[in-house]
């Protein structure tokens, strides 16, 4: 997944007040663009060093020791750069780009703060400007209290089987077609308020199939930035008829997929493509 990025280690605190050293790495970002250099390793995020007058910066995060900061200016910056969109970062297979895997992360991680900065600026209870709180990762506004923290909104993959089969399904603005085993996803949602993981995973499911589910238990989880969302892998066993009832605002197709039907590449860098691996595999 995009996360696992061993030996290198994430480290989101926040050190607004850390001295950028020349190793360091500036992202410069324009609409949904950031700038890139070439380097040893592909794609990368340009030395500190490299933009000699990068104008006011503000701290993102570190991976190992390298710190992340964000460019708030226009810096004028280096020949031989390129802007590339925030897709290139979660480009796999065959014809990737390349570019070290912890970069991708760190793309993908920087592009979730930027738009929180982005797109929140005023107070939503007073319309007051907020400010930037000097210990955590917060906005606030001066006039009435408010604290506002980054959005990240818990969602579910739901990998159901019924022995050899996994439920698998479509989504209906999908352009993949062929069999669902080579490019079909799995049951997921976002969790409504009062829910629990397990009563959010029985309601998508039978939501978007029609099917019951029992014996619900955790897999693993990834921290996905596109979207502001926590994603939780959740494994679960059929309960009752196989009938599939599809959703069709939703999906364009639903079935159950054998264990031997299932295709994919593995450096994926998705939690739904993991789970789908594991089940082919026998691991789920
Ligand atoms: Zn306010």
């Amino acid at each position: 997944m995009i996360q696992d990025i061993a030996p290198h280690t994430f480290h989101i605190a926040y050190r607004p007040d850390r001295t950028p050293k020349p190793s360091d790495r500036l992202m410069v970002c324009r609409a949904d663009t950031f700038f890139l250099t070439d380097g040893a390793q592909g794609a990368g995020f340009p030395r500190f060093d490299a933009i000699p007058d990068p104008g006011p910066v503000r701290w993102l995060f570190e991976i190992d020791e390298t710190g992340f900061y964000l460019c708030e200016g226009e810096p004028s910056l280096p020949p031989g750069g390129f802007f590339r969109p925030v897709s290139f970062f979660r480009q796999t297979g065959a014809v990737a780009p390349a570019m070290a895997k912890w970069q991708r992360f760190a793309g993908v991680t920087a592009w979730q703060i930027v738009r929180w900065y982005r797109d929140t600026r005023f107070c939503s209870r007073c319309g007051g400007k907020l400010t930037h709180s000097e210990k955590e990762r917060m906005l606030f506004c001066k006039a009435c209290g408010q604290t506002i923290y980054p959005r990240i909104s818990p969602a579910l993959i739901i990998a159901v089987y019924d022995g050899e089969r996994l439920l698998m399904s479509r989504y209906r603005h999908s352009r993949d077609t062929g069999p669902l085993g080579e490019t079909g996803v799995l049951p997921a949602g976002y969790m409504e308020v009062g829910e629990t993981p397990e009563q959010a995973a029985a309601r998508e499911v039978w939501e978007e199939t029609g099917v019951h589910i029992k014996n619900v238990r955790y897999y693993k989880s990834q921290p996905w930035a596109l979207t502001d969302t926590l994603l939780l892998g959740i494994v679960a066993e059929l309960d009752g008829s196989d009938k599939i009832t599809l959703q069709e605002d939703e999906l364009s197709a639903a079935g159950w997929v054998h264990r031997q039907e299932i295709v994919r590449e593995t450096n994926d860098f998705s939690l739904t493509n993991e789970m789908i691996c594991a089940f082919a595999s026998g691991r789920l």
